[in-house]
């Protein structure tokens, strides 16, 4: 029991450890971006145009990590009523060229729901983490959704929100499912921190919400869905 003490003692100073590091790299992050920006609309010669792109691409990866992966939101103090619909098209503008580059058709479907009463920094959070791993896992295209509607849960017995964040990528093998949730465990190499699903458990746990995984790899047919609902 020590050890598993110690063990979680050192994954919440991680993770406090990450967001610190997130914060402060983001600025610096943000004028380099900019500034490259800058530099690539005055440069005649294609062979250092090619170094700025190639500098750029390599900038947004660390952006991508310092930003969408780790804990990277402002705290909410207080549950807000959060409208669902308007959350979910401010998170896919955040991707929008990027799921074009991809040919991925992303749409929402969020009108139904009621607002939900809950930490919105922690919410936005925790659907640009899901929506990042929906993005990487269609490379080659294919269609994202994300939807809320009232709904009953049946194992608890109460009355809610349902928030459904669903892709036809290339899906998780049992194995994967098994670990998902677990903190570093990735299947991305160098691309991935392992982090995002494991941050985002504890952020759906903080608003009194749950988690639910359905993921196939079948061939023709393969894909995630993620289903949080949160009673109220
Ligand atoms: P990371 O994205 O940095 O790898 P996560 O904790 O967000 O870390 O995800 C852990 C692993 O779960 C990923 O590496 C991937 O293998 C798998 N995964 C998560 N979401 C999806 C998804 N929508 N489709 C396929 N695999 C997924």
């Amino acid at each position: 029991a020590e050890k598993a003490l110690l063990q979680s003692e050192k994954l919440a100073s991680a993770g406090r450890l990450a967001s610190s590091i997130a914060h402060e790299i983001n600025n610096p992050l943000e004028s380099v971006t900019n500034l490259l920006y800058i530099l690539s609309s005055r440069v005649d010669d294609p062979e250092t145009l090619q170094y700025v792109m190639t500098a750029q691409e390599e900038l947004a990866r660390v952006s991508h990590i310092a930003t969408h992966t780790l804990r990277f939101h402002k705290q909410s103090s207080n549950r807000t009523e959060v409208d669902l619909q308007a959350l979910a098209d401010s998170v896919l503008s955040l991707y929008r060229g990027r799921l074009q580059n991809s040919g991925i058709v992303a749409t929402t479907d969020c009108q139904t729901s009621p607002p939900l009463l809950c930490f919105e920094g922690e919410l936005r959070q925790v659907l640009v983490n899901l929506v990042a791993n929906a993005y990487d896992a269609m490379r080659h295209g294919g269609k994202l959704v994300i939807r809320a509607h009232r709904s009953r849960n049946r194992k608890i017995g109460s009355e809610g929100v349902r928030l459904l964040v669903a892709d036809n990528g290339t899906g998780m093998d049992s194995d994967v499912q098994a670990q998902l949730f677990e903190p570093f465990f990735s299947t991305k190499g160098i691309g991935g921190t392992g982090l995002g699903l494991w941050i985002t458990k504890d952020l759906i746990a903080k608003s009194g919400g749950t988690i639910a995984v359905r993921s196939t790899t079948r061939a023709g047919r393969s894909g995630t869905v993620i289903s949080l609902f949160f009673s109220n």
